[in-house]
């Protein structure tokens, strides 16, 4: 089993180089390995072959393995929608990062359990670029406007960029379009403190990349 994950994360690895240095030397990439396919023996091999960041998309989920994993140093992103019943345990879990911060009424109600609790919490904002139904997030237009509302209003919620899933299309056309949506939003934002911009994700990391990502959330390709 060891040798199958080091070979799928060598892998990504190679291809996350290879495209990074499309855009230049110093576009610094970051790897988040997503969980949910997987078990905790495979994130402690993945930890072993030196992955630190680790993402999950069910609060339930982070909380177990935040626990049973607590002896290794690792980083926790939670990526996937949160019910705002489960907002004080996420707070409980301090992750790393809440990447997946998808409207202006869940920030209200994140940052005030936070100003309960005294803590703060770093988030990205989740756009819907694609605008597809199925997918949760604030949409293009409005992200904008939604980001310095919750710099605004939330001062225990600290901003540090976008997260969005690419477009659900066979057409990479279609799906550079909805990167590209993004990251233009990123650009806007950097004058508002954004450093992260996370897209891509097994299927689409590279082409992501290329867009301007400097996050990416892969889970299939290294776990499966
Ligand atoms: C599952 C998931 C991923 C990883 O998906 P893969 O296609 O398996 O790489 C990335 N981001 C989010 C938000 C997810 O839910």
């Amino acid at each position: 089993m060891k040798e199958k994950l080091r070979k799928n994360l060598d892998e990504v690895i190679w291809n996350i180089e290879q495209a990074r240095i499309t855009i230049n030397e110093h576009h610094i990439v970051k790897l988040v390995a997503v969980g949910k396919y997987s078990d905790e023996e495979s994130i402690k091999t993945l930890y072993e072959l030196g992955q630190r960041a680790f993402g999950e998309n069910q609060v339930q989920q982070l909380e177990t393995r935040v626990k049973n994993l607590e002896e290794l140093p690792l980083e926790w992103h939670m990526i996937g929608n949160l019910q705002s019943n489960k907002i004080n345990k996420l707070i409980e879990l301090r992750p790393t990062l809440f990447q997946s911060l998808d409207s202006l009424k869940l920030a209200l109600a994140l940052n005030k359990r936070l100003e309960t609790k005294g803590q703060k919490m770093s988030c990205l904002l989740q756009i819907n670029s694609a605008n597809e139904e199925s997918k949760y997030g604030v949409s293009s237009d409005e992200a904008i406007d939604i980001y310095q509302q919750i710099q605004e209003s939330c001062p225990q919620i600290n901003l540090k960029g976008v997260m969005s899933i690419g477009a659900h299309v066979d057409d990479e056309n279609i799906i550079q379009q909805s990167f590209e949506t993004t990251h233009t939003i990123y650009k806007k934002l950097q004058n508002s403190g954004a450093t992260i911009c996370s897209m891509g994700m097994s299927g689409d990391y590279e082409l992501a990349i290329k867009c301007g990502s400097n996050l990416v959330r892969v889970g299939s390709k290294i776990f499966k």
